[in-house]
Parts: structure tokens; sequence; C-alpha cells
């Protein structure tokens, strides 16, 4: 038998999305369309009091320019923070007076040390990068069939960042957080599979790092859909977190729960009318 699955990691965006369907092409035409017609007479600087936590999962090669683009789009429109500061913004209770920015990355690629964080450098940008930390320090070659099942839709081969790749990044001033040991979604494990998930990576990013791994961001993150609101964030902040990140959409204002923060997902490739459309929500 012919083994027609990739031997070689993806590196471009157009790679990435080869395997779509038409109908899901299809889907993000007609969705485009729908936010431009929305994105009219909206912008981000209709209020302020706010952070956005605008994140990522890869920065491809062909994908550069549109990061690089956004982070212009972003800074035209606030400042930006890391992810400290904006928890120390939060609990400290004083008003939050403009607009900022509060970049993240989920699960652990390769393209995050060869892409975004020389872009983020060069703008002066801090973010914080949420590693699946049972993927850290994988090898395409010796772990191709893990890394062929990170997704469940598609053999994907996609490579991971070394502890090395790590340690270079916190170096750089980068936020290093958790994402779990395996990329789960909470919702399917009980307490005790939960703790493990949350307690090892903890352990294991802070051996590596040698410093405290304080923020926790819930793989797929959607509330009552991937994680149980009223639950997880509690055994997360037991164990030592002082975040708990999800994927719902919005701004974030003073008084709300560190334990649920939301986050607005983006492509690199996205236009800036989208971003004026999911920033004025
Ligand atoms: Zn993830």
């Amino acid at each position: 038998m012919t083994d027609i699955r990739p031997s070689l990691p993806v590196k471009t965006y157009r790679d990435f999305i080869a395997g779509q369907s038409l109908l899901d092409r299809a889907r993000g035409v007609a969705r485009k369309a729908a936010i431009l017609a929305l994105s009219a007479g909206r912008s981000p600087d209709d209020n302020e009091g706010w952070i956005r936590f605008p994140f990522y999962h890869h920065i491809f090669d062909d994908e550069r320019p549109g990061f690089a683009r956004q982070l212009d789009f972003m800074a035209s429109h606030g400042d930006f923070i890391g992810l400290d500061d904006a928890v120390n913004m939060l609990e400290s209770g004083a008003s939050i007076s403009g607009r900022y920015f509060c970049v993240s990355f989920d699960d652990g690629f390769k393209n995050w040390i060869t892409n975004a964080v020389p872009i983020l450098l060069d703008h002066g940008v801090p973010a914080a990068f949420f590693v699946a930390a049972g993927y850290i320090g994988t090898s395409v070659e010796r772990d191709r069939e893990k890394l062929l099942g990170f997704y469940d839709s598609r053999d994907l081969l996609m490579e991971f960042l070394s502890w090395d790749d790590c340690r270079e990044m916190a170096d750089a001033g980068m936020t290093i957080g958790s994402h779990t040991m395996n990329h789960v979604h909470l919702i399917d494990l009980d307490d005790d599979g939960v703790e493990a998930e949350l307690a090892d990576s903890k352990q294991l990013i802070e051996a590596e790092l040698g410093r405290a791994c304080v923020h926790f961001c819930c793989p797929f993150g959607r509330a009552n859909i991937d994680y149980r609101p009223d639950h997880h964030p509690a055994i997360a902040l037991r164990i030592g977190y002082r975040t708990f990140l999800a994927t719902t959409r919005g701004a974030v204002r003073q008084g709300a729960s560190l334990m649920g923060i939301p986050r607005d997902h983006l492509l690199a490739g996205w236009e800036n009318y989208q971003l004026r459309y999911f920033f004025s929500r």
C-alpha cells in the first residue's frame, strides 16, 4: 500500500488549506462578503476602555506580510500590552483608559519562532504563547504518527517547537503558558484527567523554562462545548494558574473575570476590514 500522506511539514497556508473541501471554501467566500457589508461604518475607535485578546495558531511562510500588516492595523487603533500587564491592569480594579491589544498564540508550532516572533520583535509587541506541552520537542521524523494525528479532520504534518525554542522566546520577553499536555477537550475528561493535563503541563513547562507558568489557555475554548465554565476554571485556579483563556469573541472591560477571558481568533491573511468588524463587536 502506498503511503500518500505528507512526509514534509506544512510550511505555507496554501498547503495548509489544500485539502479543504470546495464547500468549506465556498462558505469562506460567502462569509467574507457578509463581513465586508457588516464592517461598513464600524471602527474599533467607536469606544475605549477595553483590552482585546486577538489570537492566532500559525504564521506560515506566506502569512508573514499579512501578519505584519495586521500588527500595523492594531497599532493604529490601540497599544500592545503583555499578558502579565493585562492581568495586573484587570486585577488592579482601576479604570482602563484607552484601547489595548494583548496578542496570543495557541498550540506550539515551529513557525512561531521562524515567522511570528521576528515580526513581533520588529513591531515591539509582547505576546503570549500557549503550548500543548506534550508536543514540544517532538520530531517530524521520529514522531510522525503522533504529529499526523494532531488534527482530527486531516493528515497534516505540523512541526512543533523544541524546548530550546521556548527558552529563546521566553528570553526574548515572550510569555509561555500552558495549553494542556495533549491538546484535549477538557469536557470529555473526568476531574482527575483534567487535573493531570493542567498540572503536568505546568510542571513540565516550569522545569524546562525555569520560570513560573501561571497562564492557561483552554484547547478549543468554547464554554459548555469544550469546557465547563462552572468547574474547570476553578480547577485551574486551585492548581496555581492566574488566568483561564477561552475563545469566545469580545472586548474585556474592567471587572471581567480572569477565569474565562474572551479572545478574537484571527487568520493572518484576513483583510483589515475583517479585523475592523471583529474588533468593533
Ligand atoms: Zn489549540
